[in-house]
């Protein structure tokens, strides 16, 4: 395929996107439940490595989901996944009739899919009071805390989804800060003060996407962000960076788009966000943070990764503090 139409020259970085919902119907053409076009995730996976992907964690948001995650990652050397139940979806536990026997069917993939190097995390997991209309919020904390024995049973650290729900999410948290190594919130859009309450936390990083960087709002809590605790994600095909964003106006790296109407494989479907435009929100939290040399920044935030995901492929030196600071050594 000629890449002609991108814009893939000269990039010095290296990228890892560590939210993508690949499963989600829109890499299979379906949106809204009608066919718009043929499934294209290959395509997407190449317009990724092309743009200097170098690895994807592929989000499991539900047991079905976990499932179809691990059997995608397992296609590809630089494709993981999570293995967990999302907020909005934890009425499953109940829906199943059993929910010791769903946590059973959890562990047992998060374990084998562990033992392959290809589970990298529970999750997504966590609260949201945006969308009570999925799954109600007691319902939602309950399952939320059940995740943490999957964390604590396989090692494995946490990948999070915190929505307007600081308050209660820091309670569990708190409640169960010794039983996971690490853990990430991703696709944070919330308030300096519940930034503040998340870094409270020294094993927790923060993810950020094209969500979390709409406002000029968003963009302030982002400036107060250390750089040491912080991540890049697309949360792809959701969440992208769009004109009206306040971020839109320092992309520099810009796809050409065309309607999933006109679909066609050398362009981007506009309004579907692809793991390649993480070099997008790269750009932005560059600029906002005034950060010229985006190579060196792509270089903390992979390093940050490797730590909570990838702890085997840091050298030893990073792995030595890593471990002082989960134990509180320093
Ligand atoms: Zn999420």
């Amino acid at each position: 395929m000629n890449h002609a139409h991108y814009v893939v020259d000269d990039w010095l970085v290296c990228l890892l996107d560590i939210a993508a919902n690949l499963t989600d119907g829109m890499f299979k053409g379906m949106y809204n439940g009608r066919q718009q076009h043929a499934a294209d995730l290959s395509i997407v996976l190449k317009r990724a490595w092309d743009a200097g992907v170098e690895r994807i964690i592929v989000t499991g948001g539900s047991l079905e989901e976990s499932r179809e995650a691990l059997a995608l990652a397992d296609t590809d050397g630089r494709l993981y996944c999570t293995v967990g139940v999302h907020p909005t979806r934890c009425s499953e536990w109940e829906e199943s009739g059993d929910p010791e026997k769903h946590y059973q069917e959890l562990l047992a993939l998060a374990k084998e899919g562990a033992a392959k190097g290809k589970v990298v995390a529970v999750g997504e997991c966590g609260l949201d009071y945006d969308r009570l209309q999925f799954c109600p919020a007691n319902v939602q904390q309950r399952y939320f805390e059940k995740q943490f024995d999957l964390a604590e049973a396989t090692g494995l650290p946490m990948f999070l989804h915190m929505r307007a729900a600081a308050e209660d999410f820091s309670t569990i948290v708190e409640r169960n800060r010794t039983r996971f190594r690490a853990g990430c919130v991703h696709s944070f859009t919330g308030t300096s003060d519940e930034l503040e309450r998340m870094l409270a936390f020294s094993n927790l990083y923060i993810g950020v996407n094209g969500c979390s960087l709409k406002t000029s709002e968003n963009l302030d809590v982002l400036k107060s962000m250390p750089l040491e605790r912080l991540m890049i994600e697309t949360d792809s095909p959701y969440c992208g960076i769009k004109s009206s964003h306040a971020s839109s106006k320092l992309v520099q790296t810009t796809w050409p788009s065309k309607k999933k109407e006109k679909y066609d494989e050398n362009y981007l479907v506009k309004d579907r966000n692809e793991p390649c435009q993480v070099r997008q929100v790269l750009e932005v939290v560059a600029s906002v943070l005034g950060e010229k040399d985006q190579y060196k920044l792509s270089r903390i935030f992979y390093e940050n990764t490797c730590k909570v995901f990838f702890p085997h492929d840091i050298d030893t030196l990073a792995n030595a503090v890593l471990s002082a600071s989960i134990t509180g050594d320093i």
